[in-house]
Order: C-alpha cells, then sequence, then structure tokens
C-alpha cells in the first residue's frame, strides 16, 4: 500500500478537523485583507472572520459563486501582491467572461503535492512513464499533471491532445504505464487500436480520467479491452485545478477529498442547508491553504452525497463523496422531493432484467409535475415491481411502464433521459 505522504493521508479524523479548523481561519483573515472579497463578505452578511470559532460555523458564512469569479476577472480576487504570482490558467465556459486562477509559489507546491497523491494512490511510482493527453495552455489539465509528475519523478510525455496515431506511437515507444486523458477521447484510442495490426499497449497499467463524469459500465469497458485500472480525478478551474480536490483510490469506493486542503459540505441546491451525510446535493468547497485565490464555501454546481467519513480500505482517512452524478442544472424537483436522472438510472439498474433504455417524463399542468418513469426490460419484469423499488429508493412514487427491449425511442449520440411536457 503506498501512499505519497502517509502521515497527512491517514491522518485521524480528529487531527484533520483540528487542522480544517486552523485553515479555515486563516484563509478569512487572509480574504478579509483583500478589498473585493472583504466588499462581496460585507454585503452578504458576514461582519468579522473572527466570529469563526468552529467547523459549525462555516455554516453560517456566505457561498461564492461562479458568477463572482466572472464579476472578479482578471485578478480582483487575487489576495497577494501581483508579484508574488507565478502562473495562472483560465476556463471559459459557454457564457463569456472567463474564470481565472492564479497561483503563488506555494499554491503550485500544493497542487503538484496533490496530484503526486493522486498518482501514487493510481498505483504510479517514480521513474513509471506517464503520458500527459490534457492541452497544455490555459486550461489547467496538462500544466497540473506536468507539476504532478515533476513532484513524484514520473518520465512525463508531454503529448498534449489530439493526433491519435502518435498517442499511440509514443504510449508504445516510450513503455507508457499511465495516461491522462478526458475519458470520451478513450474509444478514440481503443477505435484506433482495433483497427491497427497491433491491438494492444502492453505496457499500459493505469488511465486517470478527469473533468468528465462517466459511468461504471463505460469504465468497465475500458478497463477490460486495455488491460487497465481506471482513476477517477476531481477538480476544476476554481478549487486550483485538475486532482486539487481529490481522486478515488484503489478499493474505488468513492473519491477520496484532501481534507487538510479544503472542507467539504453538501447542500441542497433550492434551499442552500447543508444535507445529512449520505444524502445527495450540491458540493461546496472551502480552502484552507491557498494564498493567490482562496475559496470561500464555493458552489461547484457538481452533485454528489458524503459517503463515508470513516478511514477508507486503503488506509487513508480523508472523506469519500460519491463520483459526481450529474450537475445541479439536472435537478428536478417533483412533489417537493429533488432527484436527479442519475439517481433513477441507478436505482434502476439494481432490479434485475431492467435494461439499460429509459424515460422520465415530467408533465406539468396546473404548477403541479407528474412523473413518468419508462424503462425496458427482459419478460418478467412487472411494473409492480419497478415502482416499489423507485418508491424505495426516490422517496414517491412515479407513474410508468414496462416496455419491451427495442420499444423506447433511441436518440443519437448523448442520450435523451429527460423529456418535459407541459399540458395547459
Ligand atoms: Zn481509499
Amino acid at each position: 500500500m503506498k501512499f505519497w505522504n502517509r502521515e497527512v493521508e491517514t491522518m485521524s479524523r480528529d487531527a484533520l478537523e483540528a487542522l480544517q479548523l486552523k485553515g479555515l481561519q486563516k484563509t478569512l483573515r487572509r480574504v478579509w485583507g483583500c478589498e473585493w472579497w472583504r466588499d462581496l463578505l460585507r454585503k452578504r452578511g458576514m461582519s468579522d472572520p473572527e466570529d469563526v470559532k468552529s467547523l459549525d460555523d462555516l455554516r453560517n458564512l456566505p457561498f461564492l459563486t461562479k458568477e463572482d469569479f466572472r464579476e472578479a476577472y482578471p485578478l480582483k480576487m487575487s489576495t497577494v501582491d501581483r508579484r508574488e504570482l507565478l502562473e495562472f490558467h483560465m476556463s471559459s465556459g459557454s457564457t463569456g467572461t472567463p474564470v481565472v486562477m492564479a497561483y503563488t509559489k506555494n499554491d503550485l507546491n500544493q497542487w503538484a503535492d496533490t496530484m503526486a497523491r493522486c498518482f501514487t494512490m493510481a498505483g504510479l511510482e517514480a521513474g513509471d512513464a506517464f503520458q500527459i493527453m490534457p492541452t497544455f495552455g490555459l486550461f489547467n489539465g496538462g500544466f497540473g499533471c506536468y507539476h504532478g509528475c515533476r513532484k513524484m519523478g514520473l518520465f512525463c510525455v508531454p503529448a498534449s491532445s489530439g493526433n491519435t496515431e502518435r498517442q499511440i506511437k509514443l504510449m508504445r515507444d516510450f513503455r507508457v504505464k499511465g495516461f491522462c486523458s478526458v475519458v470520451s477521447y478513450v474509444p478514440r484510442i481503443i477505435e484506433k487500436l482495433d483497427a491497427s495490426n497491433d491491438p494492444d499497449i502492453p505496457s499500459l497499467r493505469v488511465g486517470v480520467f478527469g473533468s468528465e463524469t462517466f459511468s461504471d459500465e463505460m469504465r468497465k469497458k475500458i478497463e477490460n479491452r486495455l488491460h487497465i485500472e481506471c482513476f477517477d480525478i476531481y477538480g476544476m478551474t476554481e478549487t486550483g485545478g485538475i486532482g486539487t480536490t481529490g481522486q478515488d483510490c484503489s478499493a474505488h469506493a468513492g473519491i477520496h477529498v484532501w481534507d487538510d486542503y479544503y472542507i467539504t459540505e453538501v447542500i441542497d441546491p433550492a434551499t442552500g442547508k447543508n444535507v445529512p451525510d449520505g444524502e445527495y446535493g450540491e458540493v461546496v468547497f472551502t480552502s484552507l491553504a491557498r494564498e493567490a485565490m482562496p475559496i470561500i464555501r464555493y458552489r461547484t454546481h457538481d452533485i454528489s452525497r458524503i459517503l463515508s467519513r470513516e478511514k477508507c480500505a486503503c488506509g487513508r482517512t480523508h472523506i469519500r463523496i460519491d463520483r459526481i452524478t450529474g450537475r445541479t442544472d439536472d435537478m428536478l424537483i417533483v412533489k417537493g422531493v429533488n432527484f436527479y436522472p442519475r439517481q433513477v438510472e441507478q436505482a434502476l439498474m439494481e432490479i434485475p432484467g431492467v435494461k439499460d433504455e429509459f424515460q422520465i417524463i415530467l408533465e406539468e399542468h396546473n404548477g403541479m409535475t407528474d412523473v413518468t418513469i419508462n424503462v425496458e426490460a427482459e419478460p418478467g419484469v412487472t411494473g409492480h415491481t419497478v415502482a416499489k423499488h423507485l418508491r424505495e429508493r426516490l422517496g414517491f412514487l412515479p407513474k410508468g411502464d414496462v416496455f419491451p427491449v427495442g420499444a423506447l425511442p433511441r436518440s443519437e449520440g448523448k442520450a435523451k433521459r429527460v423529456i418535459r411536457k407541459k399540458i395547459d
């Protein structure tokens, strides 16, 4: 069992929480010293950073949003002198003004440290060849991997994105053991390999995939075809980039979030209230050691739940959250119950005989929403069985029918699971 930093990664929960409170208080003092932050926090009801005396007090603080990042473009959020900055990354998104994340020397060290923890957790060690397929540039993926490789002493293959044939040639020629990419790129690699005379890359053992959600089925397919183990790395521009907020370990029992660097909360996106562990909601992060651009209660829009605060089979004590199941934009509210298409998918897949295709139809009339969930299944699966299970798992009883395989409409590309109708 390998750790990058055994002491920190296996620290007791009490010790981690003591560290978190210290980091939180330090971070609050830091942002209070920055005009942009002080204005924002005051406007949202905070009067004194010294009021925060316990981790529970965090719940009284205002949230930070992506819009705040945009408003602060380019560097209004930075709490350090411009001359202390060494690097920045940026994501553009679809709505114009970009989100910037800038780094001091310590911030870059922290990034490299979290990446080294993730790579080690994936089974890599110094001297292994690692191919970086995310782009090197304003996007954080390429550089994040690079900082991690340098820290760990991996042999870095800085391929960047594109040119699948060359990617494959590099993996072969430099006997690459691990690679990082977006998961949706992997089928392209497999396609090219399948079409070649030499369909295997024997040195490959590890795939690290970030910035997209993927199903367990997809994971299994990639693992079986490439004979590798897949890891789900987590992090976004606003938290400091790829890997900053963690990854799953070889137990694959959720994503370990680095508790010494971030506090993780899960809130009800509609009310902003914290939900109990185990319940789905929006993930919110507070950074504890970032210098240039700390975050306080940043709303990620990612949907997950806290799986465990107990020690994991891998020996790590850091909190585990579920792999990201979607975005708050996908959230459905029916009869006062929040749920997500991915939860329906999970609940359906638990019923023996139920197949992959399903539809969620929302019919709105007179301000009320009716839900119909249609699913394909093998003969013998009854509507009653499906309804009973969905009621247990979702907390309400949807209407719906069971259809034979092939009966529900197929869509090209990304499956359209949710259909909204308005009835007057
Ligand atoms: Zn673990």
